[in-house]
């Protein structure tokens, strides 16, 4: 038997058609009866995991009659909740169902969103030098180059990346850090293929 290759998001549009729901093929914030069926989804799969962890909602001292619930709600362990591996491991794939069924509703490809978010998370690690551990500075080019141009190991160095974190455990972003820049992404997916 051969492997069938794992193509989430392309089997989240078969499903989709199968199913008669809308496939954008350009991205598009979706109307406000499918936001409103996707945000339940979400939510719906979001909980199941919270249970699965054993955990549950709780809301806060803040939460008062007409405050915005959703700043005033946290997750808990709880004693009453049976952790449970299967429901744990359901739950995360019935979030990855929904979570590229919201892409496909609204025309985005996640890939190349992926790619971004990966590349930005990365970039909060700090790059240093494998010979003498400085941090490396990026250069005009926008490229990684040594503090006094390698000092005595010349151009025989690599980076090497290293978290910095605070006493509390908050990792400090790299000075080489960027966030994601999603918009551009969406903006490239918008445009037609053959440019
Ligand atoms: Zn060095």
């Amino acid at each position: 038997m051969t492997e069938k290759p794992y193509r989430p998001q392309e089997d989240i549009v078969t499903l989709m058609r199968q199913f008669e729901q809308e496939v954008k093929a350009a991205p598009e914030l979706p109307d406000a009866a499918t936001r409103l069926l996707r945000a339940r989804l979400v939510f719906e799969e979001a909980l199941e995991f919270v249970k699965g962890c054993g955990c549950a909602l709780q809301l806060t001292k803040n939460a008062a009659a007409g405050s915005n619930v959703m700043d005033d709600v946290v997750v808990v362990p709880d004693a009453r909740v049976e952790p449970d591996f299967v429901e744990y491991v359901d739950a995360c794939i019935d979030q990855l169902v929904v979570t590229y069924g919201a892409l496909n509703a609204a025309g985005v490809k996640a890939q190349p969103a992926w790619d971004e978010v990966q590349r930005s998370n990365m970039s909060k690690a700090w790059p240093h030098c494998s010979e003498c551990d400085v941090v490396l500075e990026k250069n005009e080019a926008g490229d990684l180059a040594h503090p006094q141009n390698g000092g005595e190991h010349g151009t025989a160095w690599k980076a090497v990346l290293k978290l910095h974190k605070r006493e509390d455990g908050k990792v400090i972003k790299s000075p080489t850090y960027s966030p994601a820049d999603l918009r551009r992404v969406i903006e490239e997916q918008a445009r037609p293929a053959n440019g």
